[in-house]
C-alpha cells in the first residue's frame, strides 16, 4: 500500500513557510528524506504521525484519511522521533511493556513474547534490566526502534537517527533498520547522504518545505552521468574557481583542496570526468534551487 501526500502546507505562526505544496508518494521499503537542517523533514514528519496540522493538503494510506483519522493513522503507525525523552530511571524492559499496553497489546504473554523478540531483535537483551540513563547514544536509537516496532506498525517514521552516533553504532543502527522488512513503509528523514546511499530504494530530496527530486536513488543519480568533473586546485584559488564554475563542492583531500563541479561538456582546465554519486546530485539540487 502506497502513503500519497498531497500539496501539504504548513506555515507556522512567526511566518516561517515550512511546507509549500509538498507532494509525494511513498512505496513500501526504506524511503530516505533527505534535505538541509530547516528544510521542514520534522515539520512533515510530525505531520505524518498526527503530533501537527498541516494549513492545507492531504495525507492517504489506503482507505486511510491520515490527517482526519488520527487514531487510526496511530494505529499504525510507529515513530522514532529527533529527540527520544527517556525515563532515566526506567529498565529498558519494564518501559517497552508499559509502551506495548498503552499500543493496546494489552495480553500479558502476547506482550511479553513481543518485548522479548524486539529486545532481541534490536541487540539489547543483554542490557534489558539496565536503566536507560546509563545507555550509549546508540543503544538509545536501538531502544528508540524497538519501541517504534511495538505492534506491528505499517508506516515508520524514524527523525534524523544517526546523529551524534558513533562509525560502528551507526552501521549496527543500518542493519537494524535494514532489516525491519520490505512490506512496511520506514520513512527516514537525514542531511546525511551516506544514510541515503547505504539504506534507502526510493527517496526524495527536498529543501524549503519543496521536493526538489524523487525516485530511486541510482536512477537519480544516473541523471548527472557524464556531466561531473574534479580536479585539485590550490587553497587560494576557491574563489575563482566558485566565480568561473558551477561548483559542486570542494573539500580537502589528503591536505589538498579537490573540487568538484557540474558542466554538461568538457570544461578542459586541469579537470577530468568523475563518477557521479548521490552527494553530487544532492548538493547540486539543493544549490540550483
Ligand atoms: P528540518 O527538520 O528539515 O530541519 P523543520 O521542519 O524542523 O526542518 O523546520 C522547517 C522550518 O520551520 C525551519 O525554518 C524552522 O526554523 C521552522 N520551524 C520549525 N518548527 C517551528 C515552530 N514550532 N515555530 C516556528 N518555526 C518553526
Amino acid at each position: 500500500m502506497q502513503l500519497v501526500i498531497e500539496s501539504l502546507s504548513k506555515r507556522y505562526p512567526n511566518g516561517t513557510q515550512a511546507l509549500s505544496d509538498l507532494s509525494l508518494s511513498i512505496t513500501p521499503g526504506m524511503f530516505g528524506l533527505l534535505g538541509p537542517n530547516g528544510a521542514g523533514k520534522s515539520t512533515f514528519m510530525r505531520t505524518l504521525a498526527t503530533l501537527q496540522e498541516a494549513d492545507s493538503g492531504s495525507a492517504r494510506f489506503g482507505n486511510l484519511d491520515v490527517l482526519r483519522d488520527k487514531d487510526g493513522m496511530r494505529r499504525i503507525l510507529g515513530y522514532l522521533p529527533q529527540e527520544f525523552g527517556l525515563y532515566a530511571k526506567e529498565r529498558a524492559e519494564d518501559l517497552l511493556l508499559h509502551f506495548a499496553t498503552l499500543k493496546g497489546i494489552t495480553r500479558p504473554k502476547e506482550r511479553r513474547d513481543s518485548v522479548n523478540a524486539l529486545l532481541e531483535q534490536t541487540n539489547l537483551w543483554e542490557h534489558r534490566r539496565k536503566p536507560l540513563g546509563s545507555f550509549s547514544g546508540g543503544m538509545k536509537q536501538r531502544f528508540g526502534i524497538a519501541q517504534a516496532l511495538l505492534g506491528n506498525p505499517q508506516v515508520i517514521i524514524v527523525d534524523e537517527p544517526t546523529a551524534g552516533l558513533d562509525p560502528e553504532e551507526r552501521v549496527r543502527f543500518h542493519n537494524l533498520l535494514a532489516s525491519i522488512g520490505e512490506h512496511v513503509i520506514v520513512i527516514l528523514s537525514t542531511h546525511i547522504v551516506s544514510d541515503v546511499s547505504d539504506l534507502c530504494s526510493q527517496m526524495a530530496i527536498v529543501n524549503k518545505g519543496r521536493v526538489l527530486l524523487t525516485g530511486e536513488p541510482a536512477a537519480l543519480v544516473e541523471t548527472l552521468h557524464g556531466r561531473v568533473w574534479r580536479r585539485f586546485i590550490e587553497h587560494n584559488e576557491a574563489d575563482a574557481f566558485r566565480s568561473r564554475y558551477r561548483v559542486i563542492s570542494m573539500r580537502l583531500s589528503g591536505g589538498k583542496t579537490s573540487v568538484r563541479i557540474l558542466s554538461d561538456s568538457d570544461p578542459g582546465d586541469g579537470f577530468v570526468a568523475a563518477t557521479a554519486d548521490l552527494e553530487d546530485l544532492y548538493f547540486s539540487s539543493i544549490d540550483s534551487k
